[in-house]
């Protein structure tokens, strides 16, 4: 027999819920409607406010304010460390099972970009990704990644403008929850954030940018994080290359349905004396060809168990010269926050051990979207 769930019951997991969705609880718990679902939204995401008992809506209801209050659910953890350097902020934030994931806030001209975690650990074994050696722990809920947003502007008073899923984790390995993330931060009536100032940034996985697609999401700005152009080398480094190599990859990106003057960016991570020779700037022309791209060439930041070593900056401007001279847009990264391994990708979470890992997603230092 199929066993039912009591929604008066369950609780209302509010960061993980559009304003749509927490008004349709509303109605059905409490006979409520809009008018209550859009100030009860609009004083937890806008106002950073969880106590219901302060709404004027609801103070003229009886004693609505205390079992809605009774209802609510935030199962998100606590902030528990931050390190900062110059400007920019790591946040660790323990989550409700004693598992850490780790925030970075990157305060720009009047604003700020917040780097987000997608998972805790990740299964894709890239060998420049310290996340990697964690393995795969759990997925993050759509609550938890959003309250990474939401603690950044209302705990950390940081004026948030742009997402880039660049933390820990693969984020098209937990694409549901992703996803539903992406439509709670977009929803103008909380965070609204719109989504052409969010950035996802992805190994490579194929199927999941034809589900980005599918679901309409195409004004997200994309990152691959590709750092090898030729098969042999990325599926050394890569794993995900076996699964998905780089022609289906960039099929994938051929059939995109990109919005108009928009670009993919190639996020190519350059480790020394592995992917940074002109043989291999010339397997990335031949994969970029026809394709909108900009390139951001990053230089390996690495990381305490590293193996691999950083390039000297002349490698840098080196390839990323030979790409200008080929008419590519290349920007070359200068990773803020090096020495607290935040530059973003950069992220060090603790496994309850006193050992340290570095959470990587492609070694990237954040895009900064102006
Ligand atoms: S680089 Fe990204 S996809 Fe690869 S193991 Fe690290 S977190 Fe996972």
């Amino acid at each position: 027999m199929e066993e039912q769930q009591d929604c008066t019951t369950t609780t209302v997991p509010v960061f993980q819920l559009t304003c749509d969705e927490l008004t349709r609880e509303l109605r059905t718990r409490f006979n409520k409607g809009a008018y209550h679902g859009q100030a009860l939204y609009r004083h937890v995401m806008q106002h950073g406010q969880r106590d219901v008992t302060t709404i004027d809506a609801f103070k003229r209801s009886g004693d609505l304010a205390d079992r809605v209050q009774a209802v609510l659910g935030w199962a998100t953890g606590k902030i528990t460390d931050t390190v900062n350097e110059g400007e920019t902020i790591k946040f660790v934030t323990t989550l409700d099972d004693g598992a850490r994931i780790e925030s970075v806030i990157i305060p720009m001209r009047g604003y700020s970009t917040v780097c987000v975690s997608s998972q805790v650990g990740c299964r894709q074994g890239c060998v420049f990704c310290e996340t990697a050696g964690m393995g795969f722990v759990r997925q993050l809920t759509a609550e938890e990644i959003v309250a990474q947003v939401w603690r950044t502007r209302h705990v950390m008073g940081h004026p948030v403008r742009n997402v880039v899923f660049m933390g820990m984790g693969e984020p098209l390995d937990n694409l549901d929850n992703v996803m539903q993330a992406i439509r709670v931060m977009q929803d103008q009536r909380g965070l609204d954030i719109p989504l052409r100032r969010m950035t996802l940034s992805t190994s490579g996985r194929v199927d999941g940018l034809k589900r980005l697609a599918e679901a309409g999401l195409t004004s997200i700005r994309l990152a691959i994080s590709l750092n090898a152009a030729n098969n042999e080398l990325r599926s050394r480094i890569m794993p995900v290359n076996k699964r998905f190599p780089l022609d289906q990859l960039r099929q994938a990106l051929r059939t995109f349905p990109l919005p108009p003057n928009r670009e993919f960016f190639i996020e190519y991570v350059i480790f020394k004396g592995v992917n940074g020779s002109r043989d291999h700037v010339r397997d990335l022309l031949a994969f970029i060809r026809d394709l909108p791209v900009r390139v951001n060439v990053i230089g390996y930041n690495p990381g305490r168990n590293a193996r691999f070593k950083a390039p000297e900056d002349r490698d840098l401007l080196a390839f990323a010269g030979y790409l200008r001279e080929h008419g590519v847009h290349t920007r070359i990264r200068w990773s803020k926050g090096r020495s607290i391994m935040a530059g973003c990708g950069q992220l060090a979470a603790e496994r309850g051990t006193g050992e340290h890992a570095t959470g990587t997603h492609g070694n990237q230092p954040v895009i900064a979207i102006d």
